[in-house]
């Protein structure tokens, strides 16, 4: 069975950045896998890399290699400027979300937990534009996850645990590992976010056994009897 999945992200590199291992096995599995980035990241630092000409376009390159890396579709962009997204433009995020969404008709949505991970502005903004369109009627997929971090590494970086414990779904994606790592690199003009967020990894994984896992928990769903936790997002479909 060939299930659809969309990630609906703010930024060039937040897929990668984020459930990228999870993407990657879906995707080896024979299902379609989708991002829907809202902007071409062009407020985003480019390191100190000198990034010739626009940096939006510089990213929306580095987002494609990173999604073959991947093995998943060819990103899908919409035309918002990196930075801008917030209340004033939610009814225009969320028709061209819409309009994204109705095409692909996706089994299961991923977006950032509502804290956005980071709490930056762009990622709250798209994470509600997706559960309000949600609320509306608008989309029905079988389930939509939030994406988020453990409960040790939000206490670890002193930020509120934003994921519900109790519909949490632990992805372990070690043997996909080093491609997640290759997708995150694809994003070069972000070196030094990567870097960092690299060395996190590392050290987490010495603490797991050598594991790495991904962290969802399960904002919405039309399917009942699930249970919890789950090992792959697409357990009840
Ligand atoms: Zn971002």
């Amino acid at each position: 069975m060939k299930y659809t999945i969309a990630c609906v992200f703010a930024h060039p590199d937040d897929e990668s950045f984020g459930p990228s291992g999870t993407l990657i096995k879906l995707a080896a599995k024979g299902n379609d896998v989708y991002v829907i980035t809202a902007t071409k990241g062009q407020a985003g630092q480019s390191s100190d890399k000198i990034i010739k000409g626009d940096l939006g376009a510089h990213r929306v390159k580095e987002l494609e290699k990173a999604c073959r890396i991947m093995g998943i579709k060819p990103p899908i962009l919409l035309d918002f400027f990196d930075g801008t997204l917030n209340e004033h433009q939610m009814p225009l995020l969320k028709k061209s979300i819409l309009r994204k969404l109705q095409r692909i008709t996706p089994d299961i949505i991923i977006i950032y937990e509502k804290g956005g991970i980071s709490y930056h502005l762009d990622h709250i903004a798209v994470t509600k534009a997706v559960l309000l369109l949600s609320e509306e009627n608008k989309i029905k997929p079988k389930k939509i996850y939030y994406f988020g971090i453990s409960k040790e590494l939000s206490i670890l970086l002193g930020r509120q645990n934003a994921l519900d414990e109790s519909k949490l779904a632990k992805i372990d994606v070690s043997d996909v590992y080093e491609t997640k790592i290759a997708a995150m690199k694809a994003h070069g003009s972000q070196e030094k976010d990567y870097l960092r967020i690299i060395k996190r990894f590392e050290d987490m994984k010495e603490q797991a056994h050598g594991k790495h896992y991904e962290y969802f928990s399960l904002a919405k769903t039309t399917l009942l009897h699930l249970n919890y936790p789950e090992a792959d997002l697409l357990e009840g479909l």
